[in-house]
């Protein structure tokens, strides 16, 4: 039986990852702080939850799983599956509640069960008073028969202060309790904690997996077919179900515009409006600046692998026709001179307020692929 299989679908991918959880829940093995890592939406919390779900069930049908239904399973609150409105909803409580210094007072921590909780970046990463708050909780006991979850999501972002004040209690949680922290690079984390941590890792879900499982998804199935979206996702299981894909496609034709406008030298002036339009003059576009930017080194590396003869690795599949015909106008030289200018693009437009200039910069340099500035 797969884990979580009560929801009717089961946790997708990463069987080795699972097994390695049910058998230390079913051992007793897991007291001790578990580090999960893996790429993001590959489904790293999801599986946290389940195994602190597993830790209380009062019937599991196997060893190490869970039956959703106990006592105990049915204290799992349903809104868990949308983590980030749940994080939304406490934010604006806080912000009723606390109007001053409300990071300090009111350390933002989720329970989506009375034994699991999760302690989400506050801001950008996880705060000191959340760290505070978390091990004074530790402090009081957890009752026989139950057993104590603790959720650190993106904690390789966390500061190593704050990495640093949670490292005892990492080596050694308190009975019946177990730590999870969680990383997209573990190799980011102190090196104590690391070695603190028992590794569990999950990687991206293979292809074929990964849409058999969106297909068993409760879900309308997008344009195109859920192999488009699986491809887009990477293999993970979160994005391809959370992510805005239509919004994706819509910045996609932009950026595929943008590529085409940078590659035809004779008319800058389809490229003036186009950043015009993408960034009016005044706007902040902070974060549709780093969306594009992401779509455009995947737009890049997808025409990478068409010249490199890789159909196969191709990430943006439904419009491979137009990574042809890009492909064909670009020199394998030009193309990985357009990626490694991209990178100071990105890193002029973060800094400078006019994001749209920056962008202009880039794709006018692409434009001038023939000439000595790109030999
Ligand atoms: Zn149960």
């Amino acid at each position: 039986m797969p884990f979580g299989d009560f929801s009717g679908s089961g946790f997708c991918g990463n069987a080795a990852a699972v097994g390695q959880l049910r058998r230390l829940i079913a051992s007793g093995g897991m007291n001790r702080a578990v580090l999960l890592a893996g790429p993001r939406g590959v489904g790293k919390t999801t599986l946290a939850i389940l195994a602190g779900l597993a830790l209380n069930c009062q019937a599991p049908p196997a060893p190490g799983d869970f039956c959703g239904h106990c006592p105990s399973c049915a204290q799992l609150d349903p809104a868990w599956r949308d983590l980030p409105g749940m994080i939304a909803a406490a934010l604006a409580f806080r912000e009723q509640q606390a109007k001053t210094r409300a990071k300090d007072a009111a350390p933002l921590v989720l329970a989506v069960h009375p034994r699991i909780s999760i302690y989400p970046p506050d801001g950008d990463f996880l705060t000191l008073p959340q760290a505070r708050l978390l091990s004074e909780r530790l402090q009081g006991k957890t009752a026989a028969g139950e057993f104590t979850t603790v959720i650190l999501p993106g904690f390789d972002q966390a500061r190593w202060m704050v990495q640093n004040a949670l490292l005892k209690t990492l080596e050694e949680p308190p009975p019946r309790t177990c730590l999870l922290p969680l990383a997209r690079n573990p190799m980011e984390l102190l090196p104590t904690v690391r070695s603190r941590a028992l590794q569990v890792s999950l990687g991206p879900v293979p292809e074929a997996e990964l849409v058999a499982w969106l297909e068993r998804q409760p879900l309308e199935p997008p344009v195109g077919g859920w192999k488009v979206i699986a491809r887009l996702a990477q293999g993970s299981p979160g994005l391809a179900v959370s992510e805005d894909w239509a919004a994706y496609r819509e910045l996609r034709e932009q950026a595929l515009a943008l590529l085409a406008a940078g590659l035809n030298p004779g008319d800058p002036r389809s490229l003036f409006e186009l950043t015009a339009r993408l960034f009016p003059p005044g706007r902040a576009g902070k974060e549709k600046l780093e969306s594009l930017t992401e779509i455009l080194y995947s737009l890049l590396q997808d025409i990478l692998y068409v010249t490199a003869g890789r159909a196969a690795a191709i990430r943006n599949w439904d419009c491979r026709a137009e990574l042809a015909a890009l492909a064909s106008r670009l020199s394998p030289r030009h193309l990985s001179r357009a990626i490694a200018e991209a990178d100071q693009m990105a890193a002029a437009a973060q800094r400078n307020a006019q994001r749209g200039l920056a962008l202009e910069a880039w794709a006018l340099r692409l434009s001038r692929g023939s000439s000595a500035a790109w030999a």
